[in-house]
């Protein structure tokens, strides 16, 4: 490891706590930073397979546990974050460490329709990919073309969107893929209009949403006709505690950091909500957020 180490300029025992919205989560083995898509396959070549590796967005759908992560964990850098109309009719091509917000505000720049769902998630474009984000309706299954990865093996493809096979937040990325680009189509639109939208979209979330709060978006996914902030209000979670993580009084699908919350705080918060959902309703909710780590 410690020749790879050297070579691909990794940083070791790194701090993970200020990668993510919660602000919580230990330390990663080594932290990587790749500068284009052809340092990342050639690291990933290299690196033997029995090694982990994890990459990160900007961690707004995650819980790092306290202990932290073994191996490699990848974060693209500012080079991943390019974004351009292509010559083909309202296509647009984007890194993935591009922001979701951004990549609407460029399509509304370009009169370009369709992207707006994308401003009030905010994910990179490689997170919204793997969980195939979504909001009002509309999600990435529906305006992705395609997407480039890394194979964990160091290749380079191109993947269409029916070989992703999205369902509801969760796209079939081969394991350990990384995505480092994306084709978007949307369709014609008015340029004012579309930024109209954009700041609705914007007002609403603030009035509802825990915006401004240490979060990781929606904690459960909705179960099949409900919706699992009704089902964990009837469970009389709403504003529930557990040493510094507490459900938002706002959104109660929400977990919050409420200053000095650890990983576990805010996992076994939720395993507590689980359970009483269960007692109450007789459904299990299923965790949307991703817990990394050990
Ligand atoms: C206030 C708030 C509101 C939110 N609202 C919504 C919403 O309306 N709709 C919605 O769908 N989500 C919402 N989310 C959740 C979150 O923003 C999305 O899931 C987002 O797509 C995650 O992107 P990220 O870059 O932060 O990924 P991370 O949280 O860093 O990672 C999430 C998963 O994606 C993987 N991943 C990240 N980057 C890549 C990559 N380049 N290649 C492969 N895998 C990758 C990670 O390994 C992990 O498994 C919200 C979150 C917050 C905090």
């Amino acid at each position: 490891m410690e020749k790879l180490a050297a070579k691909y300029n990794l940083r070791q025992n790194a701090d993970l706590s200020t990668t993510n919205w919660f602000r919580v989560g230990g330390r990663a083995e080594y932290l990587f930073r790749p500068e284009n898509a052809q340092e990342l396959a050639d690291f990933l070549a290299e690196l033997p397979l029995e090694i982990p590796v994890t990459v990160l967005g900007v961690g707004s759908n995650i819980i790092i546990r306290d202990g932290g992560i073994d191996g490699i964990v990848v974060k693209l850098g500012r080079c991943f974050a390019e974004y351009a109309v292509t010559s083909t009719e309202y296509v647009i091509e984007v890194g993935a460490a591009v922001l979701d917000l951004n990549l609407a505000v460029f399509a509304a720049e370009n009169s370009i329709a369709g992207l707006e769902f994308l401003s009030g998630i905010p994910g990179t474009i490689g997170g919204a990919v793997k969980m195939n984000a979504g909001a009002y309706g509309a999600d990435i299954s529906q305006v992705l073309v395609s997407a480039e990865i890394v194979t964990r093996a160091g290749e380079i493809r191109t993947l269409n969107n029916a070989e992703l096979a999205f369902s509801y937040r969760h796209s079939n990325l081969p394991d350990g893929a990384i995505v480092t680009k994306a084709i978007f189509k949307g369709q014609a639109g008015n340029r004012d209009e579309i930024l109209a939208k954009l700041n609705e979209i914007k007002k609403s979330r603030e009035d509802t949403q825990p915006i401004r709060s240490r979060t990781g978006g929606s904690t459960f996914k909705n179960p099949d006709g409900h919706k699992a902030w009704e089902l964990i209000d009837r469970a009389g979670c709403r504003g529930l505690m557990l040493g510094g993580a507490q459900v938002s009084e706002k959104h109660c699908n929400f977990l919050i950091n409420t200053g000095n919350a650890t990983a576990a705080d805010l996992e076994n918060l939720g395993e507590e909500v689980r359970n009483r959902v269960f007692a109450k309703t007789g459904i299990m909710l299923e965790w949307e957020i991703k817990r990394i780590g050990n």
